[in-house]
Order: structure tokens, then C-alpha cells, then sequence
């Protein structure tokens, strides 16, 4: 049966593996769900295999073993009917369109109608107003990607991908967003994947956190974010929030020591 394209997704990764074609084991065999609705932060080291992971969930990727389901059809056909959206590290933004071009061509793309007040809104919402006639070449890196995360919001997709999508933005905005956008994904009740190496960004927003190993990708803690929203700066200095990034930072020391070459055995 078709999904309902209105509700969100529940996402299934059944013994999913890559291996590039060079060698590089980037993910062992995983198995994870992720539940309807809910944000799922993904926390590792770099070069983990993360990007690849949300590649392979965003269809552009093809798993080299095991199977994706995004409620119940491949991640291909969710990509073709727009039901997803990906806002990566590095904002691919074409540099010929203004921010606003940018986010008109990703709604006809993804047939969806083209309302210029939330447009607007969305560009305000990211903290480009003022920035909608600009084109990425003229953009600081941090606002190229909250251009990028307006586009990835304006298609109202039910699965939201964000690859490290903060990166670059400054401390102050990234505050500023954590606050905003889970309001925005709570109102449509979309599932979101943030892939991200910042533990307190994985704490404040998802509300659950799987922590992997060094290359190749390996759950090593799988841990629930029960903390209330929506979530203020404040939370961060709570025992609660301190108790939780705790836990992440001993899963991500673990995590290491998982992968470390004994010396004797070098
Ligand atoms: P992360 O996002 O956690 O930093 P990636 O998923 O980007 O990690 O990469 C995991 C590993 O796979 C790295 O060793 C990277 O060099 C390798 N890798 C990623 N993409 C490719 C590719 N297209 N071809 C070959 N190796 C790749
Ligand atoms: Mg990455």
C-alpha cells in the first residue's frame, strides 16, 4: 500500500552495509528504526560513516547489502515524489540562483505550489531576511547553509535529512535555530535524521541519540532523549541535559576504544 504522503514516515534499515569500491568498509550491517515523527540524532566521530548512512536512507547511495524502507517503499520513490529532503554539510546551492531562486526551483522541482509569503517566512525563519535577492557566492558559509536548510524545509517533506547542517553556522544563530526548527518539524510531525558530531546539538534537539564507532559504523549506544519541550538555551545548564551528553561523550569514548589496534597486536 502507498504510504500517506501527509504523515510521517517510520524509516526501517535492515542489515544495511556499504563498502566503496576502493575497499572502504564504511558501515558494518545495521539494523535501526527509526519511529514516526521523531527527530533521531546520529552521533560519531568523523569519517564514521554517517554521511554515507543518510545518504543511503535519502536514496542517493545504493546500500551494498540489506534493505530501506521509508514507510513501507524505497528510498527512491519517497526521493522522486519529493516526500524527502536532504540539507547537507555543503550546501549544494546553485550559484547562478539568488536565495529565493534557490527555494522556487526546489518547490516546482518538487511540484508544490509556490506561496511567496512563506517564502518569506522561511527566509526570515533562518535569519536571511533581508537576503532573499542574494546569490551563495555573496553568502558567508554559515548563511549558505541555513539557505540551504530553508530550502530543505520549503517542500514540507514528512522525512527530514540534516547532514551536519550547523557546521558553519555562527554560535549565536545556531542557538537561535535550535530553538526554531523543532518547532517547525513538531507542528508538521516529520521524522528527521540530524547527523551531527556536536553532542549538546544532539541532546538539545532529537529525542534519541545513536551513538557509533569509528569507521566502519557500528551501534555502539542507543540512548532516549527524555527531556521536555519545546527546549530553551537553559536546558543546556540543567543536570538532566549534562547527565545525557554524559552518557553520549562515555559511548563515544567506547566507541573508540572499540576500534583501537591493541600495540601487541601491531
Ligand atoms: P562521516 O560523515 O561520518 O564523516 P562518511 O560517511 O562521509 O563519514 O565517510 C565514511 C568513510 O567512507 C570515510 O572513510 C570516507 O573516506 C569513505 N567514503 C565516503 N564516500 C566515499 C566514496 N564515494 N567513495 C569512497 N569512499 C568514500
Ligand atoms: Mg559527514
Amino acid at each position: 500500500m502507498a504510504p500517506d504522503p501527509a504523515s510521517p514516515p517510520e524509516v526501517v534499515l535492515s542489515g544495511v552495509a556499504k563498502t566503496f569500491a576502493g575497499g572502504t568498509e564504511a558501515v558494518r550491517p545495521l539494523s535501526l528504526t527509526f519511529a514516526a515523527g521523531q527527530t533521531t540524532a546520529l552521533v560519531g566521530p568523523s569519517g564514521c560513516g554517517k554521511s554515507t548512512i543518510l545518504r543511503m536512507v535519502a536514496g542517493l547511495e545504493t546500500p551494498g547489502a540489506g534493505a530501506i524502507s521509508i514507510g513501507g517503499e524505497p528510498p527512491a520513490e519517497t526521493l522522486r515524489r519529493a516526500g524527502l529532503s536532504v540539507a547537507f554539510q555543503d550546501p549544494s546551492l546553485l550559484p547562478w540562483r539568488s536565495v529565493r531562486g534557490n527555494i522556487e526551483l526546489a518547490l516546482g522541482l518538487a511540484r508544490r505550489p509556490l506561496i511567496a509569503r512563506e517564502v518569506d517566512q522561511l527566509i526570515s525563519l533562518v535569519g536571511l531576511e533581508g537576503f532573499g535577492g542574494t546569490r551563495p557566492a555573496e553568502l558567508s558559509g554559515g548563511m549558505r547553509q541555513r539557505a540551504a536548510i530553508a530550502r530543505a524545509l520549503a517542500t514540507q517533506p514528512s522525512l527530514l535529512l540534516l547532514d551536519e547542517p550547523f557546521g558553519a553556522v555562527d554560535e549565536l544563530t545556531r542557538q537561535q535555530l535550535a530553538q526554531d526548527l523543532p518547532r517547525i518539524w513538531e507542528a508538521r510531525g516529520t521524522t528527521t535524521l540530524l547527523v551531527t558530531h556536536s553532542v549538546s546539538e544532539a541532546v538539545m534537539l532529537s529525542d534519541r541519540i545513536v551513538v557509533l564507532s569509528p569507521r566502519p559504523a557500528e551501534i555502539v549506544a542507543d540512548i532516549a532523549v527524555d527531556l521536555p519541550r519545546p527546549r530553551d538555551p537553559g536546558l543546556a545548564r540543567t543536570p538532566g541535559f549534562a547527565a545525557l551528553a554524559d552518557e553520549v561523550f562515555a559511548a563515544l569514548t567506547r566507541g573508540m576504544a572499540m576500534r583501537q589496534t591493541p600495540l601487541a597486536a601491531q
